[in-house]
């Protein structure tokens, strides 16, 4: 049986949809008249999600054996880690390009790409495509689709990560199942010609196997081990292989906790929430409630920069101040507070605090954040300590 997803823009329509850009540049989701109403239908031909079964879908082979080889690699590399030396070094680059593939992901394919919530000059894109390619995520032009498919029809069958399937299938299981009939015929339905026209774009999607070759494994392995003489192998277990699959995690709590636990102050009816850890663990993208209902808002939350944990959001910044991004698109608070009183629930809501209590709270979420972000190491330190071994 398939379902029938019927966007119809209209006053009524407006209190469930996302707010966007109305003709004249402006984020006002109160213009909308009648007369200006049309209606698009589009039916997905696909299975209903109480009908999601496992067993009946179709196996992506080259995913599955990636990612199960990756994921035994990691734990062998991380017991290699446990009982082997390595230069302190080492650990600090690891961490180092993980976060800057993090933020390529973030401020590149998730909030440049799929969203257009800034705007950015070729060397920031360059950068930005090398380190998102890095993160073994796919390309920026496939998240981006992947992803504008996922704020489409977000939680039905037209989401490749339909996280009703489960926080397994929404965090890692649907990198192992062929698309679905209704992710397919969703997508169709939506237009991705800019970033085929986009030609650095296009050339990471073209070229994105050599490219992760040699940005995510050859340079970042060889650098320990030309720079300070670091174990070939321990190089390659702990910045290729262990950083790839920490950050790999991180990102897709995006699309598994990110849609199961936290407020919905801005709109409560749509499974998107906000939450602290969340945010943590994803590298400043876990007000997922907010950024569900103002996916053009570059901030991914309605506070400054720094007042909230958000290195994506921090770093576009200082593009900004280079010259590198333009055109920062964010909410209004007048329509941030309109959203609020029709869908969403005020208490809940961030309130407007004394500038001693942000700053505290800034230095509070920073601090946190960081730690969070480097959980991975914390077992490995523990066990050199208790086992009287030394570290770097
Ligand atoms: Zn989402
Ligand atoms: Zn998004």
């Amino acid at each position: 049986m398939g379902f029938i997803k019927t966007e119809i823009r209209s006053e009524s329509d407006l209190k469930s949809k996302p707010i966007v850009e109305n003709a004249d540049g402006d984020y006002d989701d109160s213009t909308t008249t009648t007369t200006t109403t049309t209606t698009t239908t589009t039916i997905i031909n696909d299975n209903d999600d109480e009908k999601f079964d496992w067993h009946n879908q179709e196996l992506k082979w080259k995913n599955i054996l990636l990612l199960g080889i990756w994921h035994l690699a990691t734990i062998g590399f991380y017991c290699y880690a446990c009982v082997n030396d390595f230069k302190i070094q080492t650990i600090y680059f690891a961490v180092a390009i993980g976060m800057m593939s993090g933020i390529g992901t973030s401020a590149g394919s998730h909030r440049l790409w799929s969203h257009r919530s800034y705007r950015a000059r070729w060397p920031l894109k360059l950068w930005l495509l090398m380190f998102q390619a890095i993160t073994m995520n796919g390309s920026a032009l496939s998240y981006a689709r992947d992803h504008r498919t996922h704020h489409k029809y977000s939680d039905t069958a037209g989401d490749p990560k339909n996280p009703t399937r489960g926080l397994f299938y929404s965090h890692i299981g649907w990198w192992l199942l062929k698309k679905t009939d209704a992710v397919i015929d969703g997508g169709r339905q939506l237009d991705f010609s800019d970033l085929y026209r986009e030609r650095l774009v296009y050339l990471q999607h073209k070229y994105y196997l050599p490219i992760f070759i040699i940005f995510g494994v050859l340079i970042p392995w060889s650098i320990p081990v030309f720079g300070w003489n670091e174990d070939p192998w321990m190089s390659f277990g702990l910045v290729v292989v262990l950083r790839i699959t920490i950050v790999l995690h991180h990102l897709f709590t995006v699309n598994s906790l990110a849609h199961y636990f936290g407020y919905r102050p801005y709109d409560f009816r749509i499974r998107p929430a906000d939450h602290r850890f969340v945010n943590y663990i994803s590298f400043g993208e876990g007000i997922h409630n907010y950024h569900h209902v103002f996916p053009y808002d570059y901030r991914i939350n309605e506070r400054s920069q720094w007042e909230l944990f958000n290195p994506p959001g921090m770093f576009i910044q200082l593009n900004r101040l280079i010259g590198l991004a333009y055109d920062l698109k964010v909410a209004s608070p007048s329509v941030i507070a309109g959203v609020v009183r029709r869908r969403g629930v005020q208490p809940i809501r961030d309130q407007k605090r004394s500038l001693t209590f942000r700053i505290g709270n800034a230095l509070f979420d920073w601090t946190v954040g960081i730690l969070v972000g480097a959980w991975a190491a914390y077992p490995l330190i523990a066990f050199k300590l208790l086992t009287g071994r030394t570290i770097g």
